[in-house]
């Protein structure tokens, strides 16, 4: 497990906020250094939008989050121009003088809104795409064996690999995605029931590798753990740290787990610039493939749930010179109260526009597979942690009643500022102190109410969400946290806690607008399977039958309610079920065209995170086709 209590220890951020782009932003983030990396690229011509009368297979529009069918849908310029009936759709678009081809779907096939990720991190996981993949995922699922041994595989194979003459001249090995609660568990006995998690240390790693420099970042992006070779590079780079202490000094503080900004710092900034400049000359190469791969699922529309100015300029060159194939909105990062007084006055925004800001994010706690996240009670298996709140007073690291800093804080962002607020709150304790403050500041809001979202929201208790309702607070979960770590989070983490992990079915029993999101590199884009995750609650690392792994079965929701957490719903979270989420008429022409029907699937488990998507089309523009030599395998399957 992670070293909670190093020396180290900094101000934690999660996923949403990996500390590394701040270090990085500015080694890398020169405008100049943008600009070259799109040199030669020419500006892209968009396709047209076509004009078409669809009808056949299943229609589903979700007008007001209805499930209805129609038997037509009109498109013209990008837009919806009419549904019903396939005769009243044609004879609207001849009274608007449309000239219109058709279009028609296979029995079988289902056209729907497209899907909506509304919290997602567009530009570190294109950052990170070139590092190591040391994390348990396969696509969407998980693979059956993960563990340090096949963690020392990847990186021994990467290390004799091609590139290895530039590991042989300085290049460090770099990965992500190392994530001890998704390794089978350790005994352990000083965890409440003797199960503990693996833990990486500076000699375990350099049982993997020693010759060479190896940062492997932690799936919950709080800890860079590093080998040997690494600290000794980093020590003798850094005179903050060899004036002040001998190297095995050093070594002995923190076993090569580097603790948030303050502890991977030095050793990023260690890491030659050349290696470093290459993530972001790749940067365009790999942003194309993640939109691909993002409509390729069936997105039309990402909401970024940490944009900063740099992010935002590298988006918009992009945008400039690629394929505009996605919507995209965003949150603006709020890190500090520094950020927070710089913020501009809000400004509500009425017309789409890409990278529109909806919302001031903030980020109040850790991560709780990573055993960050600031809960009432210590974690089972570090009995002597509460996790880390971020914005606390002087001298009160754990806090028992809501922190004077961090009032101030959303109280400048919400009222001064009048942002509407997307807060990071994943520990019990976190989502109580969030929900206190919201409940304050709502009490002295004047003018048009705006929406404050919950991120993850993990653990909610009955009163949680009765407050989540009176204050019409949207709560958006990471489903994975279920799928994939509910098993970790049960045996190892919380145990009858993990009972209240993402409490969707209660949450819309009380009336409230519920979304899933991916948290994006957390977990891997996929609105099937979030839904899927969120209708089986079956945890898929548990052994044994997985019908007898649900985690708790009356959390479990309908596919229909599941499939509007990824349109209107996800849609309303962004504001921008004005435009997206659901195909009403002057909408933008944003769907996408799936195989099998989600909503009669005679199976979920599995079955619902496979069904092809056949076409995406954003604003009429087909933007994905399943290659035909699929789609023949699918007809001999
Ligand atoms: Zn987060
Ligand atoms: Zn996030």
């Amino acid at each position: 497990m992670e070293n909670q209590n190093s020396a180290q220890l900094g101000c934690t951020h999660c996923a949403c906020n990996n500390p590394m782009w701040n270090i990085l932003e500015e080694e890398l983030f020169h405008p100049e250094k943008i600009l070259k990396t799109a040199e030669g690229l020419t500006h892209q011509i968009h396709a047209e939008a076509l004009s078409l009368v669809i009808s056949g297979g299943t229609i589903r529009p979700l007008t007001d989050g209805k499930m209805d069918n129609v038997e037509a849908i009109g498109i013209h310029h990008g837009k919806v121009i009419a549904t019903g009936s396939k005769a009243a759709v044609e004879a609207e678009m001849q009274k608007k003088g449309i000239a219109f081809e058709f279009k028609q779907l296979q029995d079988a096939e289902v056209l729907l809104p497209g899907f909506i990720d509304p919290h997602v991190h567009i530009v570190p996981t294109a950052l990170l795409m070139g590092w190591m993949d040391l994390g348990r995922f396969d696509n969407q699922k998980l693979k059956p064996e993960y563990n340090e041994q096949t963690i020392g595989v990847i990186i021994n194979k990467e290390r004799t690999g091609p590139n290895r003459e530039k590991y042989d001249k300085g290049n460090w090995l770099l990965g992500k995605g190392a994530d001890p609660a998704l390794m089978p568990f350790v005994h352990d006995p000083k965890a409440a029931n003797g199960i503990g998690l693996t833990t990486f240390t500076c000699d375990s790693l350099d049982e993997i590798v020693k010759d060479v420099p190896l940062m492997m970042l932690s799936a919950s992006m709080h800890t860079a753990y590093v080998n040997t070779k690494a600290m000794q590079l980093t020590y003798d780079h850094t005179p903050e740290i060899h004036n002040k202490m001998t190297f095995e000094e050093y070594k002995a503080s923190n076993h090569g787990q580097l603790q948030e900004g303050v502890g991977m710092e030095p050793a990023l900034k260690t890491i030659p610039l050349s290696q470093l400049s290459e993530m972001v000359i790749g940067c365009f190469s790999h942003l194309k493939t993640f939109f691909e791969e993002a409509n390729k699922r069936g997105h039309t529309f990402l909401y970024d749930a940490g944009m900063n100015d740099a992010f935002k300029s590298l988006l918009k060159i992009y945008l400039h010179f690629y394929p505009n194939n996605i919507r995209i909105g965003a949150a603006k990062m709020c890190s500090s109260q520094a950020d927070a007084d710089k913020l501009k006055q809000y400004e509500p925004v009425t017309e789409y526009s890409d990278v529109y800001y909806g919302n001031a994010k903030i980020i109040s706690d850790g991560s709780n597979q990573g055993l960050t996240g600031y809960q009432s009670e210590h974690y089972c298996c570090l009995p002597d942690s509460k996790g880390k709140f971020n914005f606390t007073a002087d001298g009160d690291p754990e806090p028992v009643e809501v922190p004077a800093p961090y009032k101030e804080l959303l109280n400048t962002v919400a009222i001064k500022k009048g942002w509407p607020l997307m807060t990071h709150a994943n520990g019990d304790q976190a989502i109580n102190f969030t929900i206190q403050v919201y409940d304050e500041l709502i009490k002295t809001q004047t003018g048009t109410p705006v929406r404050h979202r919950i991120e993850h929201a993990s653990l909610l208790s009955d009163q949680n969400i009765k407050d989540i309702k009176r204050l019409e607070i949207l709560p958006s979960f990471l489903i994975g946290h279920v799928g994939y770590w509910g098993y970790a989070f049960r045996d190892a983490i919380f145990g009858e806690k993990a009972e209240i992990l993402d409490r969707c079915k209660s949450a819309l029993d009380a009336g409230i607008k519920i979304s899933l999101h991916t948290d994006c590199e957390v977990t891997q884009l996929g609105p099937l399977r979030m839904m899927e995750q969120s209708i089986t609650r079956i945890m898929e690392a548990a052994p044994g039958n997985p019908e007898e792994n649900v985690l708790n079965a009356a959390e479990c929701i309908s596919p229909e309610q599941a499939l509007r957490t990824v349109t209107t719903d996800a849609a309303y979270h962004c504001y921008a079920e004005k435009w997206v989420g659901s195909l009403a008429v002057g909408h933008f022409s944003d769907f996408v065209i799936l195989q099998q029907d989600p909503l009669h699937l005679e199976s979920n488990y599995m079955q619902m995170r496979d069904i092809k998507v056949l076409e995406t089309w954003k604003g009429g523009v087909m933007v994905y086709q399943l290659p035909v030599p699929e789609q023949v395998s699918l007809v001999n399957d």
